[in-house]
């Protein structure tokens, strides 16, 4: 059977009216109150198996569940807007959703998952309160970092919602043990077919493989020949490619911007 698409087009329509219905006009707002205002209760702990749940009481109240395990708060407001998301966009909610940290982060699981990651994002960060020039900034992990602390969000997200809108050619690459776990894309990159497929190890001679190896935590940039990463492809010979990673140990995880201008 053919899996449905998502429909991010709804997705980002019911973020905007949920937006519009409590008067939001400034990023990093109190997502609880939001919840509350939906007629949903937040409560810690008392999930097992995933991240967030949602369920709808026979009343017809909500109540959202996190793993007592996420303490990061940006990670929290994440997880309470994707089970919005579900409360906006799903039916069967007397079953509820329960949603793993796969769930949470990965848009191809499937399209109930991804319509709510996509309502997630666009609610934390919604086109009209991104700064004006953001489409235009050239992909730096330090614009990422500001921009994930002014909307109170974890730099992946950030990360990923600045790549989706940029109008650079710009690949995301999450990896975790020297693997790739996955990818994004902004427009222009998708046109041109930079992708990496899930798993294949992180290439050796990249900035990526130098800060594993290194155990380096901070922010590490370099340029080199775009074949180092997209060894298959066919690139002028002045192409070049400009990569930037930022690793954390803790995690064994690296997050990776490759920018190829032109
Ligand atoms: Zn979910």
């Amino acid at each position: 059977m053919e899996a449905a698409e998502p429909n991010y087009v709804r997705a980002e329509a019911r973020s905007f009216a949920v937006l519009q219905r409590f008067g939001i006009d400034a990023p990093n707002f109190e997502i609880r109150d939001v919840a509350r205002g939906l007629d949903i209760a937040v409560k810690i702990g008392g999930v097992s198996g995933g991240d967030a749940r949602i369920v709808k009481t026979k009343d017809g109240r909500g109540i959202i569940r996190l793993n007592s395990a996420i303490t990061d708060p940006a990670r929290q407001r994440f997880s309470i807007a994707h089970e919005i998301g579900h409360w906006e966009q799903h039916p069967n909610l007397d079953q509820g959703y329960l949603c793993t940290a796969a769930d949470l982060r990965d848009y191809g699981r499937s399209a109930a998952e991804a319509e709510a990651n996509w309502f997630a994002a666009t609610l934390l960060m919604p086109k009209f309160l991104l700064p004006p020039d953001v489409f235009k900034q050239d992909p730096k992990l330090e614009f990422v970092r500001t921009f994930a602390k002014d909307f109170g969000t974890s730099l992946t997200a950030a990360a990923r919602r600045f790549v989706e809108l940029s109008n650079q050619p710009v690949v995301l690459v999450a990896s975790n043990q020297g693997q790739v776990a996955w990818c994004a894309q902004s427009k222009t990159a998708k046109t041109k077919y930079y992708f990496l497929k899930v798993g294949i190890p992180i290439p050796p001679d990249s900035v990526t493989a130098d800060v594993i190896r290194e155990n380096a935590t901070d922010i590490r940039s370099d340029k080199m020949a775009p074949n180092v990463w997209f060894p298959t492809y066919r690139f002028d010979r002045e192409a070049e490619l400009f990569e930037e990673v930022r690793y954390s140990p803790t995690y064994d995880g690296a997050l990776t911007l490759l920018w190829i201008p032109g």
